[in-house]
């Protein structure tokens, strides 16, 4: 344990839901969606951060953290920060 830099003592940690509302992708659901399984996965890298994530929504991931962490993207950049504000 140890290997994952985050605080192991935390019962629930959240990502932003990656997956896209609408057919653009422009618009992400961004709702804290729970971390359930957290794994490493064997990659031609070595061992990537895995995790299964379930958000409000009903929306499922399960991969590498890097593929579902929400880039911040400029022209979101107000309303994320609204939304960071009332998490933390
Ligand atoms: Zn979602």
């Amino acid at each position: 344990m140890g290997e994952w830099g985050f605080p192991m003592d935390a019962s629930v940690m959240f990502l932003d839901c990656p997956a896209y509302m609408d057919k653009t992708g422009s618009v992400r659901c961004g709702l804290p969606a729970e971390v359930q399984d957290r794994y490493l996965m064997s990659s031609t890298d070595g061992a990537l951060e895995s995790a299964r994530i379930r958000c409000p929504r009903g929306h499922w991931f399960n991969g590498p953290i890097e593929s579902l962490t929400v880039e911040r993207r400029p022209a979101l950049a107000d309303e994320r920060s609204a939304t960071r504000n009332s998490r933390r």
